[in-house]
């Protein structure tokens, strides 16, 4: 089975009775940026189509357009071909995409991470994509479909922001291009900096404050908690974090950065950073999670000290030497 199945996928579109495009929970500017580039595309080709994801679009990327027909919760679906965006498990995808797995014939799996677990019957996964939305752009293509203010911007957004502002190692000549592409609408690259990387709330630098005193650096491994009281004194929900672990790469002495988060029911999530050519994809696949060689996650029991003590000694292996790999 081809993992880029291009012609597959425009027959399955041509065939639907009902496009149902969802993407991985807690989602990210990609996640949006991809399921609403897609979405945006084919509604204005006369494809009857639904977005949702599980809690709704994040209010700081309610900016884009059409963010608020995206769906929280699912009743009475009209949809037999499902798309999944940016998600590189079935799990992922929560309780609209289980519903959608139940309820349509045909499953379109469209992500770029490497830990990509090849489900549903047509894959569109390009490891080498910097981001989802880039999957999208060439299916777009594919499709002779015109590239629409509307689609342009959440595309642009989620390359963006996948990136980091175009910092990652996976950027290549051609993401630049294609970044080239979809500012041609008339799309400005500084509204959407200005809109996500700039437009932090206050609440998330409060949290930093409260969580930065956990700091630890021991060989290579930059560390920190959230506790769940921490989110709560800082009002905010659990998972916003202001993609602490980015900031902890960016320490000089950080081969790998990992925060773990203390969740509700006890678990904790786990989001790791590194620096080429150190990978924490191979370590949060390990541990049943997934992602890319240098941004990737995981959830794990708790409390958060059996937590530590188990992913900890496999980071310094990461980061020792041990497991080294290049590329994303
Ligand atoms: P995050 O640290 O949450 O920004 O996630 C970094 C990368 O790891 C993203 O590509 C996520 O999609 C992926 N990721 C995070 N958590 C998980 C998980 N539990 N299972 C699979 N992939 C994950
Ligand atoms: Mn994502
Ligand atoms: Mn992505």
């Amino acid at each position: 089975m081809p993992m880029i199945d291009f012609a597959g996928a425009s027959e399955a579109l041509g065939r639907a009775d009902g496009i149902l495009i969802v993407t991985h929970v807690e989602p990210d500017g990609d996640a949006i940026g991809s399921l609403l580039g897609l979405g945006n595309a084919l509604r204005a080709q006369g494809q009857d189509v639904t977005c949702a994801v599980d809690g709704g679009v994040p209010p700081g990327l309610q900016f884009l357009p059409c963010a608020d027909q995206v769906l929280s919760t699912l009743a009475g679906l009209q949809a037999d071909l499902l798309i999944c965006v940016d998600a590189s498990r079935p799990e992922r995808v929560g309780q609209v995409g289980a519903q959608g797995m139940a309820h349509c014939s045909t499953v379109i799996n469209l992500d770029h991470h490497v830990s990509n677990t090849g489900f549903g019957d047509i894959q569109l996964v390009m490891p080498e994509a910097a981001s989802a939305s880039e999957v999208v752009f060439h299916w777009l293509r594919c499709l002779s479909l015109p590239l629409s203010p509307d689609v342009a911007r959440p595309l642009l957004t989620g390359l963006v922001t996948d990136t980091l502002g175009f910092r990652t190692s996976n950027v290549r000549a051609g993401t630049l291009r294609i970044a080239l592409e979809l500012m041609e609408p008339g799309i400005s690259l500084h509204d959407i900096v200005a809109q996500t990387f700039d437009c932090r709330p206050f609440a998330e630098l409060r949290l930093w404050q409260q969580v930065l005193p956990s700091l630890t650096l021991d060989r290579g491994v930059v560390a920190a908690q959230i506790r769940v009281e921490d989110s709560r004194l800082a009002g905010l929900e659990a998972g916003e974090d202001g993609d602490l672990p980015s900031l902890l790469r960016s320490t000089a002495e950080a081969r790998v950065a990992v925060v773990f988060r203390e969740l509700e029911d006890g678990n904790v999530s786990l989001s790791m950073r590194s620096k080429p050519p150190w990978d924490v994809a191979r370590v949060a696949v390990a541990l049943g999670g997934g992602g890319h060689a240098q941004a990737a996650g995981a959830t794990i029991a708790g409390p958060l000290q059996a937590a530590r003590d188990r992913v900890l000694p496999l980071l310094h292996v990461a980061a020792n030497g041990g497991s080294a790999t290049a590329g994303p």
